[in-house]
């Protein structure tokens, strides 16, 4: 590798490194009370609302994550952005249903709870309705990483985080570890929700 390349691909990294600090600062983490509360419903569908979707999805693939919900960013609004394969989607007050009976556990991960993941048991499909940024319908069916996805950030217009969602031993393992390693556990888990 020459030494232009080496320069270029570590001006890169720091680019990738500042970003991501960005976009951790916007994050609100558990003990904010922002993140205990119901979001309300959106009642208008104007370029701040496009604005605020547009801002949290870059939010979320600087973190990086595959979700991300308005409160997290401090705003106590119904709406959520993710993006499972590289096709970020909005949804604004979003209304699940039909959950499946089947569930699967999984650990799961939380922008908002940094460092830990913790197993969730969540149903393997759910049906989503709502609206765009548009406010255009949206109306399907959510199966597999999806369903996951969109329940978890569902949770978050809810008040609800997955400390709540898992074991009574999980939860207090995480609690403790957030305790005692403290700042260090800024360090992100990989696609945190
Ligand atoms: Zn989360």
């Amino acid at each position: 590798m020459s030494d232009t390349a080496q320069r270029e691909r570590t001006a890169d990294e720091q680019e990738l490194t500042r970003r991501h600090r960005e976009a951790r600062k916007e994050i609100r983490v558990v003990g904010d009370p922002v993140l205990r509360e119901r979001a309300r419903e959106v009642t208008v569908f104007d370029r701040g609302l496009r604005k605020l979707a547009k801002r949290m999805i870059r939010t979320m693939k600087d973190a990086p994550g595959v979700g991300l919900a308005a409160p997290q960013v401090g705003v106590l609004q119904r709406l959520l952005v993710y993006d499972v394969d590289d096709d970020p989607r909005v949804l604004v007050n979003p209304e699940l249903s039909e959950f499946s009976d089947e569930t699967e556990e999984a650990e799961e991960g939380c922008l908002s709870v940094p460092g830990v993941t913790l197993p969730v048991e969540r149903p393997v499909s759910v049906h989503v309705r709502g609206s765009d940024e548009y406010g255009d319908p949206v109306d399907f069916r959510a199966e597999g990483f999806t369903a996951r996805v969109i329940q978890h950030e569902y949770d978050h217009l809810e008040g609800v985080l997955i400390l709540d969602r898992t074991s009574r031993s999980a939860r207090a393992a995480a609690l403790r570890a957030m305790r005692e390693d403290g700042g260090a556990l800024a360090a992100p888990g990989a696609g945190g929700l």
